[in-house]
């Protein structure tokens, strides 16, 4: 079962765990954790121009293969990351939608779990937004009050005093894999069908892509406006392209931006705000399609029965849905300029506590 701690601890983690364990939880109030070892990602430089998180969180098994502490091949596989822990240095400015986008990642590692150390005012700056929108929810009849009333309280506690875990001096890992942005400089993908298998774009260049999904937890509003940013003026793409933000409040604002005209014109299916395709059962893609999608993960006949998914970037599978084809560098590199050059409006996240919808009506509740 894969479980995103929805309290402080949600901040930093993201946690595979088995239903024993939780049952275990409800029933006595504690949850002994055996802890495992860690394997330390640690990134360092700065973030190549067109390269994205997604193409990060490609990246760690991408050099975990470079060193021999992951192999591809089912038969006598090698995984340093099953059952460990993931943490993950060198990024600390992330804002905690994209530190999620990484811890999400966790999950295709077989890691038990993730930890991505931050600095405190990114974190104060999610809190903030959050107990903005914990406030309207109750305001909105969202239950149970009583619990979110807890963790707006201890999320203003923290805030008042705000103190991080960090990893102590001379820790020692199962294993350490450095990443140097600045030899980062193209998108890497997962190939079919393994999240794995992973593979830099100039090596998949040119593959004939028939369906396009951009959507699930992996994803946040800033990938739906840079898809946006591509397609925006281009209709009569060459591909079934499917758009499903992870929220309605992600849905409400982007069609509030107009987003979902722009993609609509395009040609892009607007569906249900949710886990949508990724989930395998609301609806899939062709029989035997190609497609690229930025979901988490691309098991055999996950998006559709005999299909062949890539795992991408929103602003990779945006530019693949319009030429119908994963394109070139050169031509990535060109199709994300119109979204560098609106990056900083394009990568806003939802600040609760700046939308005077969600502001107002929270300013109306008393914890
Ligand atoms: S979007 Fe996909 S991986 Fe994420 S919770 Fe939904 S089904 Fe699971």
């Amino acid at each position: 079962m894969h479980v995103i701690f929805s309290a402080i601890n949600r901040y930093y983690l993201s946690v595979q765990c088995v239903s024993g364990l939780v049952a275990f939880a409800a029933a006595t109030g504690v949850m002994p954790l055996d802890m495992p070892e860690s394997v330390l990602v640690r990134f360092k430089g700065k973030l190549q121009d067109g390269v994205t998180l997604r193409d990060l969180v490609n990246a760690i098994p991408y050099y975990a293969i470079k060193q021999g502490l992951l192999t591809v091949a089912k038969q006598g596989k090698k995984n340093i990351f099953s059952g460990r822990i993931l943490e993950i240095e060198g990024l600390p400015d992330l804002k905690v939608e994209q530190a999620f986008e990484l811890s999400d990642a966790a999950a295709e590692r077989s890691a038990a779990a993730c930890a991505v150390q931050l600095d405190k005012a990114p974190i104060i700056e999610y809190m903030t937004s959050n107990i903005t929108l914990m406030k309207w929810m109750i305001a909105n009849g969202y239950e149970d009050k009583r619990t979110l009333g807890r963790r707006i309280k201890a999320m203003e506690a923290w805030i008042a005093k705000p103190e991080l875990l960090k990893a102590d001096a001379g820790a020692e890992y199962a294993a350490v894999i450095e990443i140097d942005l600045a030899d980062v400089k193209e998108p890497i993908v997962a190939c079919p069908n393994d999240p794995d298998d992973v593979k830099l774009l100039s090596e998949v260049s040119g593959t004939k892509i028939d369906e396009v999904f951009i959507g699930s937890c992996m994803t946040n509003i800033g990938h739906f406006r840079a898809a946006g940013k591509v397609l925006e003026g281009k209709s009569d793409i060459p591909t079934r392209l499917w758009v499903a933000p992870p929220t309605k409040m992600d849905a409400m604002i982007l069609n509030e931006e107009g987003y979902y005209a722009i993609l609509g014109k395009s040609g892009a299916r607007m569906e249900m705000p949710g886990c949508s395709l990724c989930m395998g059962n609301q609806a899939q893609i062709r029989k035997g399609s190609t497609a690229m999608s930025t979901s988490t993960r691309n098991f055999p006949n996950r998006l559709g029965i005999d299909t062949n998914v890539y795992l991408g970037s929103a602003e990779l599978a945006s530019i693949c849905a319009l030429m119908g084809k994963i394109p070139t560098v050169a031509e990535y590199m060109e199709g994300v300029k119109a979204v560098n050059a609106k990056a900083a409006d394009v990568y806003r996240y939802m600040n609760f506590d700046k939308i005077a919808e969600f502001r107002d009506v929270a300013a109306t509740v008393t914890v």
